[in-house]
């Protein structure tokens, strides 16, 4: 009896470790993909990055024989993508969500009179969703222009939430003195969720309930059939209640910025077009990210925050890969936010 408590309590110990720390990634590289190949690889694995001879693509370590079957030309780029996110003094420097909720609710304290936060819903462990509003102006949310940003959709992507977060501290202590934030918000409110997974972001994974998150939203032509997830459900709902004008999505990495579709390499209608090329043009002109449609500027990826906004609302969707590398060292976080600064206010002079 003893030695099947023990086996239980040890079942669970390793239970509890593995939910807690980083999925194991494997990075590919695939070399010139047949057509066939490609979209079969597309619809099972993450494409991340267009190369000059092919793709590279994640795969979930449980997953790496299914995609080995696929093809034979490939080329393992790391065994590991998230190695560093395993090493705790590493991992420790990058806040979990409650240290990013603890710095946000400081900035609510001092600046009362511009910011402030709602809840617009739990995660499955109990976390509360929030949303944080920057309105200096104090406009009526019922007619302002809302703008969204979000970063964390992907846990595992931490530096998002850093960048996103020092973004937020340098408006709202900036503002009184920043004449170009003042203009392009003078009738507009942002709307900030610097985490949009805290579940998995606090466990540094990708996915969320074993799903990916950003595949988890209709698109046109498949409205019911999609993989449901619960953190993204309700970022739907309090998105259908707001009715943001335009939205940023932050992705690591690839240093790109980009417009829908993703679901189709059809370009969506002309007059969208012409300010989407335009809003990416200028976003990138500084920091020399790549632009373009999602799907042609890396791949077909179905089920995407930015292809759902614009589908269903008209909303100006944006969705951007911030950085070389996935998970940067913490050092490098300053030249992230510095090399970004540009992109958000464009975005927010644009839209
Ligand atoms: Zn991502």
């Amino acid at each position: 009896m003893m030695i099947v408590y023990r086996f239980f309590i040890l079942l669970s110990f390793f239970i509890f470790s593995f939910s807690l720390s980083a999925e194991t990634l494997l990075h590919y590289s695939l070399i010139n993909p047949k057509v066939e190949t490609l979209n079969l690889v597309a619809d099972q694995f993450e494409i991340v990055k267009k190369t000059d001879d092919g793709y590279e693509v994640y795969v979930l370590k449980e997953k790496k024989n299914q995609f080995e079957r696929l093809t034979k030309k490939f080329t393992l780029l790391s065994n590991d993508v998230n190695a560093l996110l395993k090493n705790p003094q590493f991992n420790n420097q990058y806040k979990n969500y409650d240290q990013v909720l603890n710095a946000l609710t400081d900035l609510i304290k001092n600046w009362p009179q511009y910011f402030s936060e709602i809840e617009y819903g739990k995660s499955l462990a109990g976390a509360s969703l929030k949303a944080f509003i920057f309105n200096p102006n104090n406009l009526d949310l019922k007619i302002a222009k809302k703008m969204l940003i979000t970063a964390a959709t992907h846990g595992d992507e931490l530096v998002t939430v850093e960048v996103l977060l020092e973004h937020m501290k340098n408006m709202i202590v900036g503002y009184g003195n920043d004449s170009r934030l003042k203009n392009a918000l003078s009738d507009k409110v942002i709307y900030f969720i610097p985490v949009v997974s805290p579940d998995s972001f606090n466990r540094r994974q990708r996915y969320v309930e074993g799903k990916d998150p950003n595949r988890a939203y209709p698109w046109p032509s498949n409205e019911n059939s999609r993989q449901r997830v619960g953190v993204i459900d309700q970022l739907m709902t309090f998105f259908e209640q707001e009715k943001f004008y335009s939205s940023l999505d932050l992705h690591a990495y690839g240093e790109m910025v980009m417009y829908p579709w993703g679901y189709t390499t059809t370009a969506p209608d002309a007059q969208s077009k012409t300010l989407f090329d335009q809003a990416v043009f200028e976003m990138s002109r500084e920091n020399n990210y790549k632009h373009g449609q999602i799907s042609t500027t890396i791949y077909v990826a179905k089920g995407n925050s930015a292809d759902f906004y614009f589908w269903k609302y008209k909303t100006f969707a944006l969705a951007a890969e911030i950085g070389k590398e996935k998970i940067p060292n913490f050092s490098k976080i300053p030249q992230y936010v510095k090399e970004t600064k540009e992109m958000f206010y464009k975005y927010l002079e644009t839209f």
